[in-house]
């Protein structure tokens, strides 16, 4: 299969806001090579972006350049990974299973304490391999279930939910220097992961494309679930917390998501669209004292590294009165005041901007603190 190139490409079906954006090209690649082949050629001087699924994006305009997707799609325990041919294209599950399983060894015959290295092509849909792993019974993926977007942004992303963040399975990841066509690989470390964040959201931005992740999965009984109140799901769904399998906690984990979070394909969104703010302890005292004067209730607060104090955004932007609140054709979900919606559809790149800065100014002047967004702005 051929490089596709879309001139004056579209975008709306690519970022799940739903923003009506263009590009000048879009080029989609199924293996290394096909990249390496594209980057000789292309006009230099234009703007390049790599995109996933568009679930952490706000295209604020169209995009003056070449818009890079990545569909080099296979799963394969590492042992298989024969001459490492990256660029295997494969069919995620939800398409045509068999083609992934042609490619996979069966691992159900794996002794069930083994850990299992899979490499994984970054255009697998991420929670295509969550469901693959449940399917067999290895542990790790799990609580990440239903997160939208792609593998390989996974691995930028540094995705994280339930208590569990992928930075913990990741072992390596493969990719092609933007520049050179070169291939290079990061060790977990060389990724310098934190909470939602990694090298190639700093230093390395916009200089590799992620062509494959290797992650370790296991099939020890490993399940995370000490996380808000997902025991209490599991016991209320299973009548015990014993005796799990990972397809019984991505059950629970899927359902937990339905109920608090917009689907992707009904209402266009980013996820959450604030980061939770790290603030000093006077900022604290002050958020506090707003707190206690105006009636407020307990301020959920988390100490983090630096001495510093996890407030959630959610609760602040809820103080505020946010909840469900619209502004046009843009929105503020009514249950994750977190996240803000294309409530219509239609919602303009603008009409988003000016609820967040709304939301931003409103926080701010009632707390002190300065919220700042999680979501991309291109
Ligand atoms: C409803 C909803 C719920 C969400 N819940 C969660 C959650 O629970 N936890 C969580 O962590 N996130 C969550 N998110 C955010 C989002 O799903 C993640 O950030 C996800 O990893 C983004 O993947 P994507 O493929 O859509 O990447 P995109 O949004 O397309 O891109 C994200 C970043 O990765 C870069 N990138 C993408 N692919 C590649 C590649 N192959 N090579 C190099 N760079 C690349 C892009 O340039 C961009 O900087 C949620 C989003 C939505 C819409």
């Amino acid at each position: 299969m051929a490089l596709t190139v879309i001139q004056g490409a579209d975008l709306s079906s690519r970022n799940t806001f739903g923003m009506r954006v263009s590009c000048r090209r879009l080029v989609e690649y199924r293996s290394e090579q096909e990249l390496r082949d594209y980057l000789v050629d292309r006009p230099s001087e234009e703007p390049l972006l790599h995109i996933g699924g568009g679930s952490n994006l706000l295209f604020t305009k169209d995009f003056p350049g070449t818009v890079l997707h990545s569909c080099i799609k296979f799963i394969e325990p590492l042992e298989a990974a024969a001459g490492e041919g990256s660029g295997g294209c494969c069919t995620p599950p939800g398409e045509n299973s068999g083609l992934l399983k042609k490619a996979s060894p069966d691992i159900s015959a794996t002794p069930a304490t083994e850990e299992v290295l899979l490499r994984v092509g970054a255009g697998v849909v991420w929670d295509d391999l969550c469901a693959w792993c449940a399917e067999k019974g290895l542990w790790g993926t799990e609580n990440l279930s239903l997160i939208p977007g792609e593998v390989g942004a996974a691995a930028v992303q540094n995705i994280g939910a339930y208590g569990r963040e992928v930075k913990d399975l990741i072992v390596r990841v493969e990719c092609i220097d933007l520049k050179t066509g070169e291939k290079v690989v990061f060790d977990n470390g060389d990724c310098r992961y934190g909470y939602r964040d990694s090298a190639f959201k700093n230093e390395l931005k916009g200089k590799y494309a992620v062509t494959a992740v290797v992650l370790k999965v296991t099939g020890e009984y490993s399940p995370e679930l000490d996380y808000g109140h997902v025991r209490e799901a599991v016991i209320r769904e299973y009548g015990s917390d014993e005796k799990l399998t990972p397809m019984m906690v991505r059950k629970v984990i899927i359902d937990t998501r339905k109920g608090k979070l917009p689907e992707p394909s009904e209402v266009g969104s980013a996820g959450s669209f604030f980061r939770n703010p790290y603030i000093t302890e006077n900022q604290y005292r002050t958020v506090e004292s707003v707190a206690e004067r105006e009636g407020l209730g307990p301020v959920p607060h988390f100490p983090v590294e630096g001495g510093l104090v996890k407030v959630p955004a959610a609760w602040m932007i809820d103080k505020c009165g946010w909840k469900g609140v619209r502004r046009g054709n843009a929105g503020v979900w009514d249950t994750q005041p977190l996240v803000l919606v294309n409530a219509t559809g239609k919602a303009s790149p603008d009409e988003i901007l000016g609820l967040e800065n709304e939301i931003i100014a409103s926080v701010k002047n009632r707390f002190g603190v300065t919220l700042v967004p999680e979501v991309e702005h291109i």
